[in-house]
């Protein structure tokens, strides 16, 4: 260790830079923050982008109790739960092709809820109105909004960069949380494994004329996975995941009735029939896992390390996890006096999240591979993973730790 490195970083330079305010980035730096770290934020779009009183976000995520336990202790639940939240306390998953059905319940666990519904923009909301409110815990980030990185320079000591308007920063550890299309990630050259899945996730929120029972409800059809998550209004957000040329099809249908026809026929009208539908968006599906999640003194995290398929509703859930493990390695190293960029502080960081989320990702894929296939082998495993209720099989037994947010 340097004696720079001992004495805490000079005026004007960071511990760390994070690039992007999305749930990865935004609970980074103010996890960081509040542990006494000096953090600088740097976010392309204006902080208007996800502004919680605007229309509703058709983009929601499924928050598992870990996630919302992070959110909590940085003080941004409370600004969620004031806005819109729906907790739901069951799940019932079921296969178009084969018999049975798989149930979890909340209570089964001793837990008031398996997880929480929340707009994603309402999460980004949260977690930026406590990045800009003074704290007196820790330090208060320095936030540059709208900004972009031009150039990076990378040196021994540490890392240098300038943003558009020349503004320059300088910081042991550069992490990118920039989404899926991590421009750090292509300038570093770090490239990625995975599939495209040729289809596309097809959202909206609908309302159905039976109630949706706290439960968040997934049939498996042989195009893909149809989600039905519970909201707080009493209508259902869907994920219905679809080849790329049906997925189009759905989304230009002009007539509102038609859509709600054939959503409640792909959903077997498990909810009755649907009675209304707000606009529709859709959004790729990717697998994609980067070949290193740390180069050099630069860190992805969220979705610019890992892109999984939505059926687990994982993807935040997992990009929370890198932000709890990246903040107690730094922390540990902190505290040891050691060079928060060194690589022997940083792979603690890259074994632990590449290796669980390698282990997740893949998961979920084959659960999209079982489910996906009507080959009859396949057809009766997946009936009697869904019906076996004594002994766990291997399958129902992933669809449980995917269930419970434990992939
Ligand atoms: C249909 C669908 C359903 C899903 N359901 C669930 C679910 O139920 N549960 C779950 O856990 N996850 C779910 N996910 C995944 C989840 O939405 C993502 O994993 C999560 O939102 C990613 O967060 P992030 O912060 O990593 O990235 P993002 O949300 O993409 O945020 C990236 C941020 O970086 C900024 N940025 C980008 N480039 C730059 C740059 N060059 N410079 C500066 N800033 C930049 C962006 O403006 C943005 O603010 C779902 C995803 C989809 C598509």
């Amino acid at each position: 260790m340097n004696e720079r490195a001992r004495r805490g970083p000079r005026r004007g330079e960071f511990d760390v830079i994070v690039v992007g305010a999305g749930a990865a980035g935004g609970a980074l730096t103010l996890a960081l923050a509040r542990d006494g770290f000096k953090v600088a934020l740097v976010e392309v779009r204006e902080p208007t982008a996800w502004r919680s009183e605007d229309e509703v976000d058709l983009r929601v995520v499924a928050l598992a109790p870990d996630a919302r336990a992070l959110l909590d202790d940085l003080g941004a639940w409370p600004a969620i739960t004031q806005a819109r939240v729906s907790p739901f306390q069951r799940m019932c998953v079921w296969d178009a092709q084969a018999p049975g059905e798989l149930r979890f319940d909340a209570t089964e666990r001793g837990e008031a809820a398996l997880g929480w519904i929340i707009e994603n923009k309402l999460i980004q909301h949260a977690l930026w109105t406590a990045l800009v409110t003074p704290s007196a815990a820790g330090t208060a980030p320095v936030l540059h909004c709208p900004a972009e990185i031009s150039a990076l320079e990378e040196d021994a000591d540490g890392i240098s960069v300038v943003l558009g308007d020349g503004t320059r920063l300088r910081a042991r550890v550069l992490v990118s949380a920039e989404g899926g299309e991590s421009s750090l990630r292509q300038r570093l050259g770090i490239t990625f494994d995975g599939r495209d899945y040729g289809a596309r996730a097809v959202v909206a929120h609908v309302r159905s004329e039976c109630a949706h029972e706290g439960t968040a409800w997934q049939r498996f059809l042989p195009t893909g996975p149809l989600a039905f998550l519970p909201l707080v209004d009493g209508r259902c957000s869907i994920v219905w995941s679809l080849p790329e040329a049906e997925a189009a099809r759905v989304l230009a249908l002009d007539d509102d009735a038609v859509f709600c026809a054939e959503l409640g026929a792909a959903f077997d009208f498990r909810l009755g029939p649907i009675t209304s539908v707000s606009r529709r968006a859709a959004f790729p599906l990717r697998l994609r896992l980067a070949e290193q999640f740390v180069r050099g003194r630069c860190v992805l995290v969220g979705d610019a390390a890992h892109l999984v398929h939505p059926l687990a509703g994982q993807g935040m859930n997992l990009g929370l996890r890198d932000v709890s493990c990246l903040r107690r390695v730094l922390g540990d190293a902190r505290d040891r006096g050691s060079d928060l960029g060194a690589w022997h502080v940083l792979r603690h960081f890259e074994r632990e999240r590449r290796s669980q989320t390698t282990l997740a990702a893949r998961g979920f894929d084959a659960i999209e591979r079982v489910f996906g296939s009507s080959s009859p082998p396949l057809v009766a495993l997946r009936g009697l993973a869904l019906t076996s209720a004594g002994h766990l099989s291997p399958l129902r037994s992933l669809l449980a730790d995917v269930a419970a947010g434990r992939l």
